[in-house]
């Protein structure tokens, strides 16, 4: 049986259909299975932890290969099919949660995992990507590596330059604290249902030492945030609303610079931001917000 019909095979016996709601897009392509888990890299030392492991596609190739895999699945549906697939198997964890919800570090502790030894792996649901990925980071989730299948347009944002066209504000965050890499582009017909959007396997290695040092991650993110969200308003009323610090304190940060003087005249918009990122860095460090040499252009 091959995959797209054993993925019919399950639906049926346990009568089920694809909840839109969670993001479920099943994997039936043997071949992008087994890129995910070559990009992995998984050893038998390897703890891994897949997010929504769904009917146990990839999971069943990952409990072949890594030491233990912890599986964190929302739907009750597909948590019963999970039992019964993998009852067998003595490294298999499985978790009826959110992942949004997990408490990581506790998670780690009760498992008694050992920090260096963690992989992410997951076909996300597309509708909570960025979310799932912030909290990994943010949280300071201690993986070695994130390998994730994920809308390619949301894969291009990712794994940007800070600065290059496609740069959002998360951008940032995953260059801060990943070195990115692309590994295949996967068509809408490798899943049932069909996704309506391209989609993209990449892997975020995650760096030993930050691109640049910052005296404060907290408040550099946090003005990156408000630089993006605030799409319609100026840098400095962005900044301001998001409470970093005055509006005077801003104006007096900004004025200060040549290149804002610059921009001045035809309103230093949020976008300028992600035109110019080295300004940008060159803005925050002269603001004494982080003390850095600017991101590298590559
Ligand atoms: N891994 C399977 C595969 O490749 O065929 C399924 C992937 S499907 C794109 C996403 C999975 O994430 C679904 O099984 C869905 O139920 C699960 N999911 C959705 N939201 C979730 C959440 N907040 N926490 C944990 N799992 C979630």
């Amino acid at each position: 049986m091959d995959l797209e019909e054993e993925t019919k095979f399950l639906i049926k016996k346990y009568n089920i259909s694809a909840n839109k709601n969670l993001g479920q897009n099943f994997l039936i392509d043997e071949q992008v299975v087994e890129n995910i888990i070559e990009a992995a890299k998984i050893s038998e030392e390897d703890i891994v932890i897949e997010i929504g492991p769904g009917l146990g596609t990839l999971t069943n190739k990952l409990l072949e290969k890594a030491k233990k895999v912890i599986a964190v699945e929302l739907d009750n549906k597909m948590i019963n099919i999970l039992k019964d697939r993998f009852l067998l198997y003595n490294n298999f964890i499985l978790l009826n949660e959110d992942v949004l919800k997990i408490d990581f570090d506790k998670l780690i502790k009760d498992q008694n995992i050992e920090k260096d030894t963690i992989k992410i792996v997951a076909n996300l649901p597309y509708y909570i990507t960025t979310p799932i990925i912030m909290k990994l980071l943010e949280e300071k989730v201690p993986a070695k590596s994130i390998t994730v299948m994920i809308q390619k347009e949301v894969a291009d944002r990712l794994t940007a330059i800070p600065g290059e066209k496609e740069t959002g504000a998360i951008t940032y965050c995953v260059y801060y604290y990943c070195e990115s890499e692309k590994v295949m582009i996967v068509p809408s017909t490798s899943f049932i249902p069909e996704p309506q959007v391209s989609s993209e396997v990449i892997t975020l290695n995650i760096r030993k030492n930050p691109p640049v040092n910052l005296k404060d991650e907290k408040k550099f993110f946090q003005i990156i945030k408000a630089s993006f969200m605030q799409r319609r308003k100026t840098l400095i009323n962005g900044l301001a609303n998001s409470g970093i610090a005055s509006k005077e304190k801003i104006k007096e940060l900004l004025n200060s610079l040549r290149i804002i003087r610059k921009h001045k005249r035809r309103k230093f918009k949020h976008r300028a931001i992600c035109r110019n990122c080295k300004q940008t860095i060159k803005y925050l460090t002269r603001g004494q917000l982080i003390k850095s040499q600017p991101f590298s252009d590559k």
